[in-house]
C-alpha cells in the first residue's frame, strides 16, 4: 500500500483574503468584451475562484494537517522598485487613481485590483522573509492576481507586479549570493527571465512551458531555447518549450535530464518556484503537459514539490 509522504518541517503558507478584490470581470473568454448576443458571458480565467479552491484544499485537504498558516501584509511602493521601474509603477498608480485600466489585452486593473497587487506582493516578500530571517525552511505565498509575466516595464498576462522577481531582489540584498527560480507554470514565465536577462546578478532562471511564443507587445519574448540571457546575463536563463501534449514522460525527462543537473551545477542559496497550476492535463484551456502518474506529479504537487527542495538542499 502506497503511503502518503509526510514533510519533516511543518509549510508555511502565506494568504490574506483580500487578494479576492481583484475582479476581473467576465466576457469573450478574456477579452472583457460583450458583444450583446450572448446568453452566458465567460468569466475572466484568472478570478478569484481559482484561488479558493487552492485555499479550501490547503485548509481542509490531506495536507492541511502540516501547514503552518500566516497572515499576509501590504508592500510598500518603494519595494516594488528593486524589480519594476519608477515609471511603470506610476501608470499603475495612476489607473488605480482614474478608477481603472486595461493594461494589455486581457489584463484589468479594476477598482480594488492594486489594493490586491500591494498585498499579493507584500505576502510574497514575507514569506521570503521569513526564510531569510531563519523562521522556517519552506514557504509558500498563495497569492493571486498572479506576476510571472509582469516585466520591469509592463504588465502583461493578467499580472501586474513580478512577485516572484521582488522575492528573488530580497534574497539578493539579503545576502544571498546565487538564487535559482523555477517556473512551472504553462507559460513562459518571462517577465522574471526579463528582470534578470542582462544582469550582472548571479539568478538563474529555468522555465518550463508550453511552447506558445511570443503573443503580441506585452509579451515579445518567444520561450525559445535560444534565448540565453545577454550580456553579463549570458547563460542565467534556460527556457525548456514543451509541444502539447507532452505528457508525463516528456515531463519527468525535462526535469531529470535538464532542470535538476543545471541546478544542481548551479548551487543556489535559494530557489524560488513559481508553481502556476495550468500543466496539469485536467487543465480545460490548456490540456497541455501532464499528468497521471506518481512520477510526474512528484514534480507538481505542492508537498512534493517542497521534497524536492529538500532534496536539491540535501535536507
Ligand atoms: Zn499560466
Amino acid at each position: 500500500m502506497a503511503t502518503s509522504p509526510t514533510p519533516m518541517d511543518p509549510i508555511d503558507v502565506f494568504w490574506h483574503e483580500g487578494m479576492l478584490k481583484h475582479e476581473t470581470g467576465t466576457g469573450v473568454f478574456d477579452s472583457g468584451m460583450d458583444p450583446g448576443f450572448l446568453d452566458v458571458l465567460e468569466k475572466n480565467p484568472e478570478n478569484s475562484e481559482r484561488v479558493k479552491n487552492m485555499l479550501s484544499i490547503l485548509k481542509r485537504g490531506p495536507i492541511s494537517p502540516y501547514i503552518s498558516w500566516h497572515p499576509g501584509t501590504p508592500a510598500l511602493v518603494p519595494q516594488l522598485l528593486s524589480f519594476h521601474t519608477q515609471e511603470y509603477i506610476n501608470e499603475l498608480i495612476e489607473a488605480d487613481r482614474n478608477g481603472g485600466k486595461m493594461l494589455c489585452t486581457g489584463t484589468f486593473l479594476n477598482p480594488g485590483s492594486w489594493d490586491a497587487a500591494l498585498l499579493v506582493a507584500g505576502t510574497t516578500l514575507s514569506a521570503m522573509k521569513h526564510i531569510l530571517d531563519g523562521c522556517g525552511k519552506i514557504a509558500y505565498a498563495l497569492v493571486r492576481p498572479p506576476g510571472h509575466h509582469a516585466q520591469p516595464t509592463q504588465a502583461d498576462g493578467y499580472c501586474f507586479l513580478n512577485n516572484a522577481g521582488l522575492a528573488v531582489q530580497l534574497a539578493l540584498d539579503s545576502g544571498c549570493q546565487k538564487v535559482a527560480v523555477i517556473d512551472i507554470d504553462v507559460h513562459y514565465g518571462n517577465g522574471t527571465a526579463e528582470g534578470f536577462y542582462r544582469s550582472n546578478k548571479v539568478v538563474l532562471t529555468i522555465s518550463l512551458h508550453m511552447n506558445h511564443g511570443t503573443w503580441g507587445p506585452s509579451h515579445p519574448q518567444n520561450g525559445s531555447v535560444d534565448e540565453l540571457g545577454e550580456g553579463e546575463g549570458f547563460g542565467y536563463n534556460m527556457n525548456i518549450p514543451l509541444p502539447n501534449g507532452t505528457g508525463d514522460r516528456g515531463y519527468v525527462y525535462a526535469m531529470t535530464e535538464l532542470v535538476i543537473p543545471a541546478i544542481e551545477k548551479f548551487e543556489p542559496n535559494m530557489i524560488v518556484w513559481v508553481v502556476g497550476q495550468d500543466s496539469s492535463a485536467l487543465n480545460s484551456a490548456l490540456r497541455c503537459l501532464i499528468m497521471k502518474t506518481v512520477e510526474s506529479n512528484k514534480y507538481y504537487s505542492l508537498l512534493l514539490l517542497f521534497s524536492i527542495t529538500k532534496e536539491l538542499f540535501k535536507g
